[in-house]
């Protein structure tokens, strides 16, 4: 019997509901649940994979090839689980099915209405994990606040699914924030109480509250928010800002969170997860003190851009005893006069991923200059591309080398779109996505860093590969062909096992590190850039 857990916010948006979901998740899942945490979105594309990250942050890449928001990130670094397109769900998504319904004749001779055929594809959908797989809980993430137009039929499919199944089979956690108003040196709750107001006003009477807050709340404030919005004093829980989002899990475990869900749907409590590992890796990650500069060099100068990756270098530099530092260098101010200045004091440096011609030159300016200075340089799917063509520039001689997506008509065409790409005409949903093969070579760095395993799975999101036509001058330069996708043959790692680590994938190591099981890849990295830090001082 499955349990549903929907997760709305009020308010404010970036309250961190991703962060509560996956903390909630990680909580059931350590008392022996099975779990899967998913996210409905209210807009209307049918998912993000064509938005500009400064609409929306980075699009995470599920290993079964779906497009999706950062929060699956959030889901998969704390669980370990691993999502599927089914945790993904948009409004586009949902009214796409219903209209092809209904030009196949599926409701003939009815008038097609938000409620009941949307809400009733959304309760669908928010069960559909369920059918699949054996699931003690299902946690919802609902996109948007609360109020939102957009966000309705989603209100109203929770409303009723909740009344269907029952308080013990479903039930709401609301997040809010409560602001300090520093003028008048008070918290303040009345936000909150409008919040749920308005969700009672939909019929949803949230049977827990997290309150998001910078100060600590007393049990004054908390029971004052319980007697108000109808909700048991132990089920008003405090999110306060914290150092890590990694801390959130054992604060809402020290709150008990997940022990007053189970206790109102009349499950047994147990023993208290020990969460040993967890905490083993928040001790390590407090007294990693030390320093490591990373620069990554891409061209959106915004975090959630590139969340993943710095995830990722996060979860390495903690089981490699050092704070990562990680510095934004915008590829697009990199000059061949000033590259040396932008780089300065960096330990290593990751080129980052992206699409079309914005920046690219600076990246391979900076290709160039780790690649002549020898410093540790890891380069994403674009990254790696950008180091493919300064290589074939200014190693093999080509001076007009490029990739065809920047120059379609260079004769010496690197990167090149690949062949099955040829045919798509439809932007959306269409690049190679998700998990593929990559074999490594053996003997290589890449095949050392993970741990001599010959074969691995990767997650991909690109439409150009490495050209295969110049695969034996690359390799008799220097620049080592290490991973190939033994089904296709595309290459998947370049390396150049002469410099102290100089490595580029195709596919994107980010999406897969989690808290308990760092990237073996992103490891290496670190590692090679604190020996290449200790040795220049
Ligand atoms: N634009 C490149 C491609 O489509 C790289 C994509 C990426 O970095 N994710 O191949």
């Amino acid at each position: 019997m499955t349990r549903y857990i929907f997760i709305t916010g009020g308010v404010a948006s970036s309250l961190g509901k991703g962060i509560i979901s996956a903390s909630l998740g990680k909580l059931l899942q350590a008392r022996g649940y099975k779990i899967t945490i998913q996210k409905f979105d209210p807009y209307i594309n049918i998912d993000p994979g064509t938005l500009n990250p400064y609409e929306h942050g980075e699009c995470y890449v599920t290993a079964d090839g779906m497009e999706t928001d950062l929060d699956l990130g959030h889901y998969e670094r704390f669980t370990g689980i691993r999502t599927t397109r089914d945790n993904s769900v948009t409004s586009g998504q949902i009214y796409l099915n219903v209209i092809e319904r209904e030009r196949r004749g599926d409701y003939l001779g009815k008038t097609i209405q938000v409620v009941p055929h949307i809400t009733d594809e959304i309760k669908r959908r928010i069960q559909l994990a369920a059918t699949k797989d054996e699931l003690d809980f299902v946690i919802t993430e609902i996109g948007g606040t609360i109020g939102d137009i957009e966000g309705q039929p989603f209100i109203e499919a929770i409303r009723q699914l909740k009344w269907e199944l029952g308080p013990s089979r479903a039930l709401n956690i609301h997040l809010t924030y409560v602001p300090y108003l520093a003028a008048a040196g008070e918290l303040k709750t009345k936000p909150t109480q409008m919040s749920v107001k308005q969700l009672q006003g939909l019929g949803i009477q949230p049977d827990v509250l997290v309150l998001r807050t910078e100060r600590e709340l007393s049990s004054d404030l908390r029971g004052k928010v319980a007697h108000f919005c109808n909700v048991d004093v132990d089920a008003v829980i405090q999110s306060q800002d914290l150092p890590s989002i990694y801390e959130v899990p054992l604060n809402m475990l020290r709150q008990g969170l997940d022990a007053v869900i189970l206790k109102k749907m009349g499950l047994r409590l147990g023993e208290t997860p020990g969460l040993g590992p967890w905490r083993d890796f928040l001790k390590r990650r407090e007294e990693a003190t030390e320093i490591l500069n990373i620069g990554l060099v891409g061209k959106y100068d915004l975090q959630d851009a590139y969340k993943s990756i710095l995830e990722s270098l996060a979860h390495a530099g903690t089981y490699n005893d050092r704070k990562v530092k990680a510095t934004f260098i915008n590829s697009e101010g990199i000059t061949s006069e000033n590259v040396g200045e932008q780089l300065k004091g960096m330990e290593g440096v990751v080129i980052c991923p992206g699409f079309g011609n914005r920046g690219i030159e600076g990246k391979i300016l900076a290709a160039e200059y780790t690649r002549t200075h020898d410093i540790p340089t890891f380069g994403i799917c674009l990254g790696m591309q950008m180091m493919v063509i300064e290589f074939a520039r200014n190693v093999l001689g080509y001076e007009d080398a490029d990739s065809s997506e920047m120059n379609p008509e260079t004769p010496h065409n690197v990167i090149d779109m690949m062949e099955e790409q040829k045919k798509v005409t439809m932007k959306g949903g269409t690049m190679r996505l998700g998990s593929y093969r990559c074999k490594l070579r053996e003997g290589s760095r890449a095949w050392e860093a993970y741990g001599k395993e010959v074969i691995v799975s990767e997650r991909h999101r690109h439409r150009y590969e490495f050209n295969n036509l110049y695969c034996d001058e690359f390799d008799r330069r220097g620049m080592k062909l290490s991973g190939i996708n033994p089904d296709a043959g595309l290459v998947e790692i370049v390396e150049i096992p002469d410099l102290r680590w100089y490595i580029g994938t195709q596919f994107h190591p980010e999406y897969s590190s989690t808290v308990l099981r760092p990237h073996p890849l992103f490891m290496d990295f670190v590692k090679a850039c604190i020996g290449y830090g200790t040795s220049e001082s």
